[in-house]
């Protein structure tokens, strides 16, 4: 019986070999960046602010962009997030061309798969925090008792659940970006965005929503990419890149990022 099995093992393995293909078929990334070039024109300027950003992202990999500030991290989340065409060069969210999708198509990824926490919170002033997190849910066509009750737990979840009926004005710029990152969350993405998402955060808020988004990989498998120079932050993820004027320049473990003496770089 055993001496079957373990034949059957090494059949398995063997037929494998013969076929010249991988006994694990490898996943494929959920986010392929190829390429990508971003001109910003203005009437008298152009601005090149990507020149060939090149990046896989696996499904479930918690991954930190770092580089100074203009080098373009925010114009490749908004590439990615499709929030903006690139002049030149292809994304891919799930293999799928973002170029080759309709509006609509667009409009449901945006709405559905990516839970974007823009590092200018982009909340609507006019309405309170439990709106602003119920408003994606809202698009996604959940009714509104079911949309109240898990944009509360949401809230909840970051550390405002005392205070849905503030509008954006009335809280701190760290409030704000709490209830930013709750209104992320709100259609249960399989890919988030967070671009400095602890950046007007303190050191304890700030390490509560890392703990956040790496339970979100780690019991989700949720694909997280953050634009980031928290150390903190440099240190839970799965690997570091860097992006100078536009580019991809280097990538490392956080392990490595330590040895060197921390986050502190670029
Ligand atoms: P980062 O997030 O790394 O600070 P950004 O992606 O925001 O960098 O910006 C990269 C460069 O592109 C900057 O020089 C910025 O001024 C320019 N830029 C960004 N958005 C626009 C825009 N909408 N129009 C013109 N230039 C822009
Ligand atoms: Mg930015």
């Amino acid at each position: 019986m055993i001496a079957a099995r373990r034949k059957a093992k090494i059949d398995q393995k063997r037929m494998a070999q013969l076929l010249d293909v991988p006994a694990t078929v490898a996943q494929p990334p959920a986010i392929r960046a190829v390429d990508v070039h971003k001109v910003y024109r203005t009437r008298h300027t152009e601005y090149h602010a990507l020149r060939g950003a090149t990046l896989d992202v696996a499904r479930g990999e918690f991954l930190s962009i770092m580089g100074p500030s203009g080098s373009g991290k925010s114009t490749l989340f908004n590439m990615i997030g499709g929030l903006g065409k690139p002049t030149s060069g292809k994304v891919f969210i799930d293999e799928v061309d973002v170029a080759h999708l309709d509006h609509n198509e667009l409009a449901w990824l945006r709405c559905r798969k990516i839970g974007y926490i823009f590092q200018s919170y982009n909340l609507i002033q006019v309405m309170t925090c439990l709106e602003n997190v119920m408003l994606p849910m809202a698009f996604a066509g959940l009714d509104s008792d079911r949309a109240r009750e898990k944009a509360l737990l949401l809230l909840e979840l970051v550390g405002l659940g005392h205070r849905p009926l503030h509008r954006p004005a009335e809280l701190s710029g760290g409030q704000q970006q709490r209830c930013a990152i709750a209104r992320a969350l709100a259609n249960s993405p399989s890919i988030v965005l967070a671009d400095e998402p602890t950046a007007n955060l303190d050191q304890k808020t700030g390490g509560e929503m890392i703990e956040l988004l790496c339970r979100l990989r780690d019991e989700l498998g949720v694909t997280v990419i953050s634009a980031t120079h928290d150390p903190k932050m440099l240190m839970r993820s799965d690997r570091v890149l860097w992006i100078a004027d536009g580019k991809i320049v280097r990538s490392c473990t956080p392990a490595e990022l330590k040895a060197e003496g921390g986050g502190h770089h670029g």
